[in-house]
């Protein structure tokens, strides 16, 4: 409650309507008890007096009644009616929309054209007629704008509950033996009701509005009885005369329904998750660097990242995900990089070529050169025309980053025309091509196929080929076997280590297999909260680790073949990127540790490219330099 509260404040406009709102909620709660006028006491010698007159502060009507006291009754009838009807319609059309969505079929059917129906009309006609038949009144004008507006909160709810209905939640509650009105009292509810609420906070707006509409043209609050919209409406004769009559209530109606808007703008935002991490704001189209000049480059490499800092800042907090790294990649050449989940590895992946969302991200120190091209100071077009061109990536889940809707062929066929200016038809030959360089048994063919009909290792093989599409010097490849099976990956790391000698690609390789490091990578480099570890040859790493965590990352890896020996899982836990300790950041899990390790930078020492960043390297190491 206290986030969603700050959240809310944090957009201004929204913490001024919820102000206002609050005000004149407030105003309407106390006008029983506040020292007014009778609403309803006509004086008929001091008609159209005007504001700030003796005893009217906002003057009299056309009967001489005090505007104040209508005003402020008059809101309080608005506000009620508005609310209640808003609830009503929020309850009566949820209700219809999770049923619906949820029973699907022909139930789902009947109602929601039965819904259509109703949404055929005009809604201020369909308002009309309803308050003809019922005849006029402020209850029949309630019921009116609430019938209206059901139609809006039963579609939108029933399009949240049929994407919830099969979620496997729903299933497991299903398979547990659940009821149906227990399933949706306890599942899909409270899935619902933020999305319920958000509407709601979004509508009440309009419904007083239709209120107050109904009640100008006489068919809802009745005389002598108060409320915006008669107000307005008895006011309509006087309109030049008497001006103040009618903008004295118009102007509460424009606060209401701005305040009510603007906090409901906020609300939604609020209550939407994927805006709580970060600010209330679209990520930038490349990450925001905020950074001292960049230090010198430190050597060769056709890709060099050198004490490279990306953090993520969330209000007071920052998360320090990656902090200083130097890492250099040569032409044709695959280096591993290896941690546990969360020690910044996907962080560092995307720093390369500005691809972290920010905000909440900010590289704050640090230089990535290409060809001696410093990335992170280059413009969006630059990066623009480098991405996927010169450094292209492969993902984890091939499924989520390919469109859904357009065939494999037209995708691969549009990255390439992002950066070639050729033909549709030539595209598409070398679309075909890459899919069967990727070897795709039946190219031409597949080529017409969606995302979800081939099966998740050809699908990473049409992330490859998308990669490859505009034969690009560098491949940055976060985890792209890890959610394959052995035989696929396997096949998937053939495949990569052949393209990579025909082709004399450069490879980044993430991972958290030594295995596949062990396979594919010349160089591994380690990487443990954010900073590496260890780093060198992949055969002198993995015979002779010499950072204690390396050591027991690869104790942790079953070998077949090699009898039973206890594996051996690492104590504790990574520490969190916002709290990092001082000194070694492995320190609390390591048992050599000593006082020394857990005070003082660390420095990754070392020569000929065999580095590790530890005051106490494992000994066999040691014997091995
Ligand atoms: P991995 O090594 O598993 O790829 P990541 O690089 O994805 O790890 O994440 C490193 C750290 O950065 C994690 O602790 C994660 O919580 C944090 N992090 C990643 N993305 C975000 C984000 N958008 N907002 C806040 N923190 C993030
Ligand atoms: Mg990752």
């Amino acid at each position: 409650m206290r986030l969603f509260l700050r959240l809310l404040f944090r957009n201004r406009l929204a913490g001024f309507g919820a102000v206002v709102l609050g005000a004149i909620v407030l105003l309407a709660l106390l006008t029983p008890i506040l020292p007014l006028q009778p609403p309803n006491a006509t004086d008929t010698a001091n008609r159209f007096l005007r504001p700030l007159s003796a005893g009217h502060p906002l003057g009299t009507d056309h009967l001489g009644r005090d505007l104040l006291s209508r005003l402020l009754w008059g809101t309080r009838l608005s506000l009620a009616v508005g609310f209640a009807a808003a609830l009503v319609a929020a309850v009566l059309g949820a209700a219809v929309g999770i049923v619906a969505g949820y029973a699907g079929g022909r139930t789902d059917n009947v109602t929601m054209r039965g819904i259509d129906m109703l949404m055929a009309f005009p809604y201020i006609l369909l308002a009309l007629a309803i308050v003809a038949a019922l005849g006029p009144g402020l209850m029949n004008a309630l019921i009116a704008v609430a019938v209206v507006n059901i139609p809006f909160f039963a579609r939108n709810i029933r399009g949240v509950t049929v994407s919830l209905a099969h979620r496997e939640f729903v299933d497991a509650a299903r398979l547990s033996g659940l009821g149906h009105g227990r399933i949706l009292l306890t599942e899909v509810l409270p899935n619902v009701v933020p999305v319920i609420v958000i509407a709601m906070s979004t509508t009440v707006g309009w419904m007083i509005l239709e209120t107050a509409g109904l009640s100008f043209l006489g068919l809802g609050s009745q005389p002598p009885r108060a409320d915006l919209g008669s107000m307005l409406g008895e006011a309509r004769g006087a309109m030049i005369s008497a001006p103040h009559t009618s903008l004295v209530p118009g102007a509460m109606i424009l606060l209401i329904v701005m305040s009510i808007n603007l906090l409901g703008d906020g609300v939604r935002d609020a209550l939407d998750p994927r805006l709580r991490s970060g600010a209330l704001a679209r990520p930038m189209a490349a990450t925001a660097v905020d950074r001292d000049p960049p230090p010198p480059a430190q050597g060769e490499g056709l890709l060099r990242i050198d004490g490279l800092q990306t953090e993520f800042r969330m209000g007071a907090r920052v998360g320090r995900a990656v902090g200083g790294v130097d890492l250099s990649l040569a032409p044709g050449e695959c280096v591993g990089l290896i941690g546990e989940s969360g020690s910044g590895k996907s962080v560092t992946a995307l720093s390369v070529m500005g691809l972290v969302a920010s905000p909440p991200g900010v590289i704050t120190a640090g230089a990535v050169r290409l060809d001696g091209e410093d990335l992170l100071g280059a413009s969006y077009g630059r990066l623009r025309a480098l991405r996927g061109n010169r450094v292209a990536y492969i993902f984890q889940d091939p499924l989520s980053t390919l469109h859904p809707l357009y065939t494999v062929g037209e995708q691969l066929a549009e990255a390439i025309r992002v950066h070639h200016p050729v033909s549709r038809a030539e595209a598409h030959a070398r679309a075909v091509k890459l899919l069967d360089d990727v070897r795709i048994p039946n190219a031409a063919e597949r080529a017409g196929a969606y995302p979800h009909e081939l099966s998740g290792g050809m699908r990473q093989r049409v992330g490859i080929a998308m990669a490859l599409a505009n034969d690009p010097d560098v491949i940055i490849a976060d985890e792209p076997t890890t959610a394959l099976d052995v035989t696929v990956q396997a096949q998937v790391l053939k495949l990569l280590h052949d393209l990579r000698r025909s082709r004399g690609l450069a490879i980044l390789f993430i991972t958290h297999d030594f295995g596949v490091v062990a396979q594919l990578c010349d160089r591994v480099a380690v990487m443990y909260a954010g900073r590496i570890v260890e780093e060198g040859p992949t055969e002198a790493v993995l015979n002779a680790p010499a950072h204690p965590y390396t050591a027991r990352l690869i104790d942790c890896v079953p070998e077949l073949g090699g009898g039973r020996r206890r594996l051996e899982a690492i104590p504790g836990l990574p520490p969190a990127v916002d709290d990092l300790p001082p000194g070694c950041a492995f320190a609390p899990r390591c048992a050599k540790a000593q006082a020394e390790c857990r005070d003082g930078d660390i420095a990754l020492a070392g020569r000929d490219g065999r580095r590790v960043r530890c005051l106490y390297p494992e000994p066999a190491a040691r014997a091995a330099q």
